[in-house]
C-alpha cells in the first residue's frame, strides 16, 4: 500500500477511505521518535451519495458518518460474544459468518480504485475461501484452530463461528 498524505478521506460509512485503493486496506502503525510532520485532517468527498447508507441492510448507518454498532451486522459477527445474536441481526445475515462487507462493496470508492493486494501473508488460505454454512455451523474446536492459525478470523472464537453460521438457518 503506498497511499500518499493527504489522499485518505472520510466518509458516510465510517470507514477511511483512499484515494488510491478504496477503503479495502491495512491498517497499521509504526511507533518512532522522529519529529515528523502531521498530515491535514480527512476531508469527506462523498458528496450527495447515500449508496452505503441504502445497501445497509440492518440501518445501521443512522446518519452519515454514524454507524450504531449495536444494529452493525459486522460488530455483532465479529465482537459480539452472547450465545445467541439478536433476532434483528441474525434475519439480516444473508450468509454473513464474519464481518459484512455491504457498505463497502457498494461504495464507488471501491468500485473504481480497489486493488488486488500482492502481498502474500494477505492472502486467504485456501481451504477458508469458500467453506459451506453446514461445516462451519459444526466445526470443531480442533478444526478452527487449525484452519485460522495466525489469521484475523481468528477474533471470531469457535463458538462464534458455529453461533453465526447456525444463525443463517
Ligand atoms: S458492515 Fe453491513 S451491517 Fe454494518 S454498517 Fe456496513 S452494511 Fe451495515
Ligand atoms: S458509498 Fe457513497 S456515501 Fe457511502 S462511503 Fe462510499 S462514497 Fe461515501
Amino acid at each position: 500500500m503506498g497511499a500518499a498524505r493527504g489522499d485518505w478521506l472520510d466518509c458516510k460509512n465510517g470507514n477511511v477511505i483512499s484515494r488510491e485503493y478504496g477503503s479495502w486496506v491495512f491498517l497499521g502503525e509504526v511507533l518512532t521518535n522522529l519529529e515528523l510532520v502531521p498530515d491535514a485532517g480527512h476531508t469527506q468527498h462523498c458528496g450527495s451519495c447515500t449508496r452505503c447508507i441504502d445497501a445497509c441492510p440492518t440501518g445501521a448507518i443512522a446518519e452519515p458518518f454514524v454507524v450504531d454498532a449495536d444494529r452493525c451486522i459486522a460488530y455483532h459477527t465479529i465482537e459480539n460474544r452472547a450465545e445467541k445474536l439478536p433476532d434483528e441481526i441474525a434475519s439480516n445475515l444473508q450468509g454473513w459468518v464474519a464481518g459484512c462487507d455491504i457498505c463497502q462493496d457498494v461504495c464507488p470508492w471501491n468500485q473504481r480504485f480497489a486493488q488486488a493486494t500482492d502481498v502474500a501473508e494477505f492472502e486467504p488460505y485456501p481451504e477458508n475461501i469458500a467453506p459451506t454454512l453446514a461445516e462451519l455451523a459444526e466445526i470443531s474446536d480442533e478444526e478452527w484452530n487449525r484452519r485460522f492459525t495466525a489469521s484475523a478470523l481468528r477474533r471470531i472464537k469457535p463458538e462464534m463461528l458455529r453461533r453465526n453460521a447456525k444463525a443463517n438457518d
